[in-house]
Protein backbone atom coordinates (compact mmCIF):
# COMPACT_ATOMS: atom_id res chain seq x y z
CA UNK A 1 0.00 0.00 0.00
CA UNK A 2 1.33 3.73 -0.69
CA UNK A 3 2.31 5.57 2.37
CA UNK A 4 -0.24 7.98 1.80
CA UNK A 5 -2.60 5.18 2.83
CA UNK A 6 -1.37 3.97 6.05
CA UNK A 7 -3.31 4.68 9.32
CA UNK A 8 -1.45 5.43 12.22
CA UNK A 9 -1.61 2.26 13.55
CA UNK A 10 -0.61 0.79 10.30
CA UNK A 11 2.61 2.99 10.71
CA UNK A 12 3.50 1.61 14.50
CA UNK A 13 3.03 -1.83 13.11
CA UNK A 14 5.66 -1.34 10.33
CA UNK A 15 8.19 0.47 13.06
CA UNK A 16 8.28 -2.02 14.79
CA UNK A 17 8.62 -4.86 11.92
CA UNK A 18 11.48 -2.25 11.24
CA UNK A 19 12.77 -2.61 14.94
CA UNK A 20 12.02 0.99 15.18
CA UNK A 21 10.27 3.03 18.06
CA UNK A 22 6.65 3.83 17.78
CA UNK A 23 6.96 7.46 18.55
CA UNK A 24 8.72 7.56 14.77
CA UNK A 25 4.77 6.05 13.19
CA UNK A 26 4.39 10.01 14.43
CA UNK A 27 7.23 11.78 13.18
CA UNK A 28 6.37 10.59 10.09
CA UNK A 29 2.97 11.43 9.39
CA UNK A 30 3.67 14.82 10.58
CA UNK A 31 6.16 15.26 7.79
CA UNK A 32 3.21 13.56 5.29
CA UNK A 33 0.03 15.63 6.48
CA UNK A 34 1.32 18.50 8.48
CA UNK A 35 4.88 20.09 7.06
CA UNK A 36 3.71 18.02 3.33
CA UNK A 37 6.98 17.17 2.55
CA UNK A 38 7.02 13.81 0.47
CA UNK A 39 10.88 13.23 -0.20
CA UNK A 40 12.31 10.74 2.39
CA UNK A 41 16.22 11.66 2.60
CA UNK A 42 14.17 15.41 3.78
CA UNK A 43 12.97 13.89 6.83
CA UNK A 44 15.90 14.93 9.12
CA UNK A 45 15.05 13.51 12.44
CA UNK A 46 14.49 10.04 11.23
CA UNK A 47 17.79 7.78 11.17
CA UNK A 48 19.22 7.43 7.48
CA UNK A 49 18.64 3.63 7.20
CA UNK A 50 15.32 4.13 8.33
CA UNK A 51 14.79 7.12 5.57
CA UNK A 52 16.33 4.35 2.78
CA UNK A 53 14.40 1.64 3.61
CA UNK A 54 11.14 3.77 3.14
CA UNK A 55 12.28 5.44 -0.03
CA UNK A 56 13.02 1.73 -1.21
CA UNK A 57 9.24 0.73 -0.07
CA UNK A 58 7.24 4.16 -1.11
CA UNK A 59 7.35 6.36 -4.58
CA UNK A 60 6.95 10.08 -2.93
CA UNK A 61 4.21 11.26 -5.83
CA UNK A 62 1.46 9.21 -6.79
CA UNK A 63 -0.80 11.69 -9.10
CA UNK A 64 1.65 13.94 -11.48
CA UNK A 65 -0.27 17.34 -12.49
CA UNK A 66 -0.42 17.27 -16.19
CA UNK A 67 -2.77 20.58 -16.46
CA UNK A 68 -4.46 23.35 -14.72
CA UNK A 69 -8.14 24.78 -16.31
CA UNK A 70 -9.59 27.82 -14.63
CA UNK A 71 -8.24 30.95 -12.40
CA UNK A 72 -8.06 32.09 -8.79
CA UNK A 73 -11.70 32.98 -8.69
CA UNK A 74 -13.60 30.54 -10.23
CA UNK A 75 -13.75 27.30 -10.20
CA UNK A 76 -10.58 25.27 -10.95
CA UNK A 77 -10.07 21.95 -12.61
CA UNK A 78 -6.54 19.58 -12.06
CA UNK A 79 -5.93 17.02 -14.18
CA UNK A 80 -3.43 14.12 -12.94
CA UNK A 81 -1.93 11.86 -14.49
CA UNK A 82 -1.62 7.73 -12.38
CA UNK A 83 1.22 5.66 -12.50
CA UNK A 84 -0.03 3.81 -14.65
CA UNK A 85 -1.16 6.25 -17.06
CA UNK A 86 -5.00 6.59 -16.58
CA UNK A 87 -6.38 10.27 -16.17
CA UNK A 88 -8.28 11.74 -13.21
CA UNK A 89 -9.74 15.13 -12.27
CA UNK A 90 -10.11 17.01 -9.08
CA UNK A 91 -12.25 20.10 -9.24
CA UNK A 92 -11.40 22.98 -6.75
CA UNK A 93 -14.60 25.41 -5.78
CA UNK A 94 -13.72 28.29 -4.38
CA UNK A 95 -15.15 30.15 -1.61
CA UNK A 96 -18.26 31.58 -2.75
CA UNK A 97 -20.61 30.33 -4.29
CA UNK A 98 -20.69 27.47 -2.16
CA UNK A 99 -21.78 24.50 -3.70
CA UNK A 100 -23.55 23.03 -0.24
CA UNK A 101 -25.44 25.25 2.45
CA UNK A 102 -24.87 28.88 2.85
CA UNK A 103 -21.58 29.17 3.87
CA UNK A 104 -19.50 31.33 2.38
CA UNK A 105 -15.83 30.64 3.83
CA UNK A 106 -16.31 26.87 2.11
CA UNK A 107 -13.27 26.09 -0.41
CA UNK A 108 -14.49 22.56 -1.49
CA UNK A 109 -12.66 19.95 -3.44
CA UNK A 110 -14.14 17.64 -5.60
CA UNK A 111 -12.63 14.22 -6.00
CA UNK A 112 -12.44 11.71 -8.05
CA UNK A 113 -12.88 7.71 -6.78
CA UNK A 114 -12.45 5.79 -10.20
CA UNK A 115 -11.13 5.57 -13.39
CA UNK A 116 -14.14 5.97 -15.52
CA UNK A 117 -17.20 4.19 -14.18
CA UNK A 118 -19.36 1.24 -14.11
CA UNK A 119 -22.68 2.36 -13.80
CA UNK A 120 -23.48 4.76 -17.17
CA UNK A 121 -26.12 7.26 -16.53
CA UNK A 122 -27.19 8.99 -19.33
CA UNK A 123 -26.52 12.24 -18.37
CA UNK A 124 -22.59 12.02 -17.72
CA UNK A 125 -19.78 11.95 -18.71
CA UNK A 126 -17.39 9.94 -16.47
CA UNK A 127 -18.96 6.39 -17.84
CA UNK A 128 -19.13 7.19 -21.43
CA UNK A 129 -15.78 5.07 -21.98
CA UNK A 130 -16.82 2.88 -19.09
CA UNK A 131 -14.83 1.44 -15.95
CA UNK A 132 -11.26 1.28 -15.74
CA UNK A 133 -9.85 0.72 -12.33
CA UNK A 134 -11.07 2.20 -8.39
CA UNK A 135 -8.26 4.34 -7.29
CA UNK A 136 -6.41 3.66 -4.54
CA UNK A 137 -7.28 4.93 -1.04
CA UNK A 138 -3.55 7.14 -1.36
CA UNK A 139 -4.51 8.82 -4.74
CA UNK A 140 -7.72 9.51 -3.19
CA UNK A 141 -6.07 11.45 -0.32
CA UNK A 142 -3.18 12.65 -2.77
CA UNK A 143 -5.91 14.41 -4.54
CA UNK A 144 -6.41 16.89 -1.92
CA UNK A 145 -3.17 17.52 -1.23
CA UNK A 146 -2.02 18.11 -4.15
CA UNK A 147 -4.79 20.68 -5.09
CA UNK A 148 -4.01 22.44 -1.56
CA UNK A 149 -0.23 22.70 -2.77
CA UNK A 150 -1.17 23.51 -6.70
CA UNK A 151 -3.82 26.15 -5.68
CA UNK A 152 -2.18 27.50 -2.67
CA UNK A 153 -5.55 27.39 -1.13
CA UNK A 154 -6.79 25.95 2.16
CA UNK A 155 -9.96 23.49 1.56
CA UNK A 156 -12.31 23.09 4.38
CA UNK A 157 -14.88 20.52 2.35
CA UNK A 158 -14.94 17.92 0.31
CA UNK A 159 -17.11 16.19 -1.97
CA UNK A 160 -17.13 12.61 -3.54
CA UNK A 161 -18.71 13.68 -6.93
CA UNK A 162 -16.19 13.71 -9.15
CA UNK A 163 -15.12 10.83 -11.66
CA UNK A 164 -16.61 7.42 -10.41
CA UNK A 165 -19.41 5.73 -7.84
CA UNK A 166 -17.40 6.15 -4.85
CA UNK A 167 -19.74 3.51 -3.41
CA UNK A 168 -18.39 1.07 -5.68
CA UNK A 169 -15.14 1.08 -4.62
CA UNK A 170 -16.33 1.38 -0.70
CA UNK A 171 -13.22 0.17 0.99
CA UNK A 172 -10.73 2.50 -0.41
CA UNK A 173 -13.20 5.00 -0.02
CA UNK A 174 -13.55 4.19 4.03
CA UNK A 175 -10.10 4.33 4.44
CA UNK A 176 -9.15 7.62 2.26
CA UNK A 177 -11.88 9.32 4.51
CA UNK A 178 -10.75 7.73 7.70
CA UNK A 179 -6.89 9.76 6.78
CA UNK A 180 -8.25 12.80 5.44
CA UNK A 181 -10.88 12.95 8.93
CA UNK A 182 -7.71 12.14 11.06
CA UNK A 183 -6.29 14.46 13.20
CA UNK A 184 -2.87 13.07 12.65
CA UNK A 185 -3.81 13.11 8.90
CA UNK A 186 -5.69 15.87 6.41
CA UNK A 187 -7.71 16.74 9.83
CA UNK A 188 -11.35 17.70 8.04
CA UNK A 189 -14.39 17.40 10.22
CA UNK A 190 -16.81 14.02 9.11
CA UNK A 191 -19.34 16.59 8.45
CA UNK A 192 -17.58 18.40 5.98
CA UNK A 193 -17.17 15.34 3.89
CA UNK A 194 -19.93 14.43 1.43
CA UNK A 195 -20.04 10.95 -0.04
CA UNK A 196 -22.47 11.25 -3.81
CA UNK A 197 -24.08 7.71 -5.20
CA UNK A 198 -26.06 7.11 -7.90
CA UNK A 199 -28.54 5.03 -5.37
CA UNK A 200 -26.21 1.55 -4.21
CA UNK A 201 -28.82 0.07 -1.42
CA UNK A 202 -26.15 -1.82 0.21
CA UNK A 203 -23.66 0.78 0.32
CA UNK A 204 -25.86 3.45 2.11
CA UNK A 205 -26.71 1.26 4.71
CA UNK A 206 -22.83 0.03 5.61
CA UNK A 207 -22.17 3.93 5.28
CA UNK A 208 -25.04 4.46 7.52
CA UNK A 209 -23.90 1.92 10.36
CA UNK A 210 -20.29 3.82 10.20
CA UNK A 211 -19.73 5.81 13.01
CA UNK A 212 -17.86 9.04 10.82
CA UNK A 213 -20.79 11.50 10.05
CA UNK A 214 -19.79 12.34 6.48
CA UNK A 215 -23.07 13.58 4.82
CA UNK A 216 -24.56 11.67 1.84
CA UNK A 217 -26.03 12.94 -1.50
CA UNK A 218 -28.13 10.96 -3.96
CA UNK A 219 -28.14 10.86 -7.44
CA UNK A 220 -31.83 11.10 -7.90
CA UNK A 221 -32.82 12.83 -11.09
CA UNK A 222 -36.16 10.76 -11.64
CA UNK A 223 -39.14 10.71 -9.89
CA UNK A 224 -40.84 7.88 -10.79
CA UNK A 225 -39.04 4.42 -11.76
CA UNK A 226 -39.99 4.50 -15.20
CA UNK A 227 -38.36 7.96 -15.21
CA UNK A 228 -35.08 6.96 -13.32
CA UNK A 229 -34.53 3.90 -14.82
CA UNK A 230 -34.54 5.35 -18.00
CA UNK A 231 -31.63 7.64 -17.00
CA UNK A 232 -30.30 5.99 -14.37
CA UNK A 233 -29.62 1.85 -15.52
CA UNK A 234 -28.69 1.04 -11.84
CA UNK A 235 -32.65 2.15 -11.09
CA UNK A 236 -33.48 -1.62 -12.19
CA UNK A 237 -31.19 -3.09 -9.63
CA UNK A 238 -32.09 -0.74 -6.81
CA UNK A 239 -35.37 0.89 -7.45
CA UNK A 240 -36.82 4.62 -5.82
CA UNK A 241 -38.87 2.66 -2.72
CA UNK A 242 -35.48 0.62 -1.54
CA UNK A 243 -33.55 3.75 -2.40
CA UNK A 244 -35.51 5.75 -0.19
CA UNK A 245 -35.69 3.56 2.76
CA UNK A 246 -32.02 3.23 2.77
CA UNK A 247 -31.98 6.85 3.10
CA UNK A 248 -34.26 7.07 5.47
CA UNK A 249 -32.21 4.72 7.55
CA UNK A 250 -29.32 6.82 6.94
CA UNK A 251 -30.98 9.75 8.60
CA UNK A 252 -32.20 7.87 11.17
CA UNK A 253 -28.77 7.00 12.24
CA UNK A 254 -26.72 9.77 11.82
CA UNK A 255 -29.36 12.61 12.51
CA UNK A 256 -28.48 14.38 9.38
CA UNK A 257 -29.94 16.05 6.45
CA UNK A 258 -28.87 14.54 3.42
CA UNK A 259 -29.13 16.17 0.01
CA UNK A 260 -31.25 14.70 -2.90
CA UNK A 261 -29.29 15.76 -6.64
CA UNK A 262 -31.66 16.55 -9.55
CA UNK A 263 -30.40 17.26 -12.99
CA UNK A 264 -33.05 18.99 -14.86
CA UNK A 265 -33.50 17.65 -18.87
CA UNK A 266 -35.97 19.12 -20.84
CA UNK A 267 -38.65 16.81 -22.03
CA UNK A 268 -37.52 13.99 -19.90
CA UNK A 269 -37.85 14.43 -16.10
CA UNK A 270 -38.71 18.05 -16.20
CA UNK A 271 -42.66 17.67 -15.94
CA UNK A 272 -44.11 19.45 -13.15
CA UNK A 273 -45.69 15.71 -12.42
CA UNK A 274 -42.03 14.75 -11.58
CA UNK A 275 -41.60 17.91 -9.49
CA UNK A 276 -45.01 17.06 -7.27
CA UNK A 277 -43.61 13.19 -6.68
CA UNK A 278 -39.77 14.37 -6.25
CA UNK A 279 -41.43 17.33 -3.45
CA UNK A 280 -43.53 14.11 -1.65
CA UNK A 281 -40.15 11.71 -1.89
CA UNK A 282 -37.77 14.76 -0.27
CA UNK A 283 -40.12 15.08 2.43
CA UNK A 284 -40.68 11.77 3.23
CA UNK A 285 -36.18 11.52 4.19
CA UNK A 286 -36.26 15.12 5.17
CA UNK A 287 -34.16 15.61 1.97
CA UNK A 288 -32.91 18.59 0.69
CA UNK A 289 -33.22 19.18 -2.98
CA UNK A 290 -30.46 20.35 -5.57
CA UNK A 291 -31.63 21.22 -8.61
CA UNK A 292 -29.10 21.54 -11.23
CA UNK A 293 -29.34 22.58 -14.85
CA UNK A 294 -28.34 19.57 -17.48
CA UNK A 295 -24.81 20.83 -18.86
CA UNK A 296 -24.33 19.37 -22.03
CA UNK A 297 -22.30 16.88 -22.42
CA UNK A 298 -20.49 16.00 -26.15
CA UNK A 299 -21.78 12.55 -27.21
CA UNK A 300 -24.96 12.89 -25.84
CA UNK A 301 -28.04 14.45 -27.01
CA UNK A 302 -30.36 16.12 -24.31
CA UNK A 303 -30.43 19.84 -23.08
CA UNK A 304 -31.58 21.97 -20.39
CA UNK A 305 -35.09 23.05 -20.28
CA UNK A 306 -36.09 26.48 -20.52
CA UNK A 307 -35.45 28.97 -17.58
CA UNK A 308 -38.75 29.68 -16.05
CA UNK A 309 -39.31 25.62 -16.28
CA UNK A 310 -36.76 25.67 -13.94
CA UNK A 311 -38.18 28.31 -11.60
CA UNK A 312 -41.45 26.28 -11.78
CA UNK A 313 -40.25 23.35 -11.21
CA UNK A 314 -38.37 24.85 -8.14
CA UNK A 315 -41.46 26.71 -7.08
CA UNK A 316 -43.38 23.47 -6.57
CA UNK A 317 -41.01 21.79 -4.32
CA UNK A 318 -40.68 25.06 -2.52
CA UNK A 319 -44.44 25.42 -2.55
CA UNK A 320 -44.62 22.07 -1.33
CA UNK A 321 -42.65 22.88 1.88
CA UNK A 322 -39.40 21.45 0.60
CA UNK A 323 -36.10 22.77 1.09
CA UNK A 324 -34.94 23.19 -2.61
CA UNK A 325 -32.61 24.96 -4.44
CA UNK A 326 -31.61 25.87 -8.28
CA UNK A 327 -28.18 26.17 -9.38
CA UNK A 328 -28.35 29.53 -11.48
CA UNK A 329 -25.03 30.00 -12.95
CA UNK A 330 -24.53 31.06 -15.97
CA UNK A 331 -23.02 28.38 -19.00
CA UNK A 332 -21.53 24.79 -17.93
CA UNK A 333 -21.00 24.43 -13.97
CA UNK A 334 -17.85 22.87 -13.98
CA UNK A 335 -18.25 20.78 -10.95
CA UNK A 336 -21.45 19.12 -12.74
CA UNK A 337 -19.11 18.53 -15.56
CA UNK A 338 -16.72 16.24 -13.87
CA UNK A 339 -15.04 13.72 -16.00
CA UNK A 340 -15.39 16.24 -19.00
CA UNK A 341 -11.88 17.43 -18.81
CA UNK A 342 -10.14 13.95 -18.61
CA UNK A 343 -12.70 13.17 -21.91
CA UNK A 344 -11.64 16.01 -23.48
CA UNK A 345 -7.96 15.73 -23.14
CA UNK A 346 -7.86 11.48 -23.76
CA UNK A 347 -9.83 12.22 -27.61
CA UNK A 348 -7.09 14.65 -27.98
CA UNK A 349 -4.26 12.54 -26.80
CA UNK A 350 -6.16 9.67 -29.30
CA UNK A 351 -5.91 12.43 -32.05
CA UNK A 352 -2.44 12.94 -31.38
CA UNK A 353 -1.77 9.09 -31.69
CA UNK A 354 -3.73 8.97 -34.78
CA UNK A 355 -1.18 11.32 -36.54
CA UNK A 356 1.85 8.83 -35.82
N1 LIG B 1 -21.22 8.46 -8.94
C1 LIG B 1 -21.63 9.40 -7.97
C2 LIG B 1 -20.74 10.58 -7.91
C3 LIG B 1 -20.58 11.29 -9.23
S1 LIG B 1 -21.28 12.83 -9.13
C4 LIG B 1 -23.06 9.80 -8.24
O1 LIG B 1 -23.59 9.44 -9.28
O2 LIG B 1 -23.65 10.43 -7.38
C5 LIG B 1 -22.60 12.74 -10.15
C6 LIG B 1 -23.23 14.12 -10.10
O3 LIG B 1 -22.56 14.99 -11.01
C7 LIG B 1 -24.65 14.07 -10.56
O4 LIG B 1 -25.55 13.75 -9.55
C8 LIG B 1 -24.85 15.48 -10.99
O5 LIG B 1 -25.10 16.27 -9.87
C9 LIG B 1 -23.51 15.85 -11.57
N2 LIG B 1 -23.49 15.71 -13.04
C10 LIG B 1 -22.92 14.74 -13.78
N3 LIG B 1 -23.11 14.97 -15.10
C11 LIG B 1 -23.82 16.12 -15.19
C12 LIG B 1 -24.33 16.89 -16.28
N4 LIG B 1 -24.15 16.52 -17.53
N5 LIG B 1 -25.00 18.01 -15.99
C13 LIG B 1 -25.19 18.40 -14.71
N6 LIG B 1 -24.74 17.72 -13.67
C14 LIG B 1 -24.06 16.60 -13.88
FE1 LIG C 1 -21.17 6.97 -12.63
FE2 LIG C 1 -22.24 8.80 -10.98
FE3 LIG C 1 -21.78 9.38 -13.58
FE4 LIG C 1 -23.72 7.68 -12.89
S1 LIG C 1 -23.60 9.88 -12.35
S2 LIG C 1 -22.23 7.38 -14.56
S3 LIG C 1 -22.82 6.64 -11.15
S4 LIG C 1 -20.26 8.92 -12.04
Amino acid sequence: MEALALTKSDWESLMTECGQPNYRAAQILEWLFQKRIRSWEEMKNLPASLRETLAAKFPPHLLQSIRETGSRDTTRKFLFRLHDGQLIESVLIPASPALYGDASDRRTICVSSQVGCAYGCKFCASGLDGWKRNLTAGEIVDQFLQVEALSGEKINNIVFMGMGEPMANYENLIRAIGILNASWGVGIGARHMTVSTSGLVPRIRDLAAQPLQVRLAISFHGATDDVRSLIMPVNRKYPIEELLSACEDYVRSKKQKITFEYILIRDINDSLEQARLLARQARRVGAKVNLIPYNTVEGLEWERPAEDRQEEFLDILRRAGTDATLRREKGHDIAAACGQLRLQVEKSFAAADALH
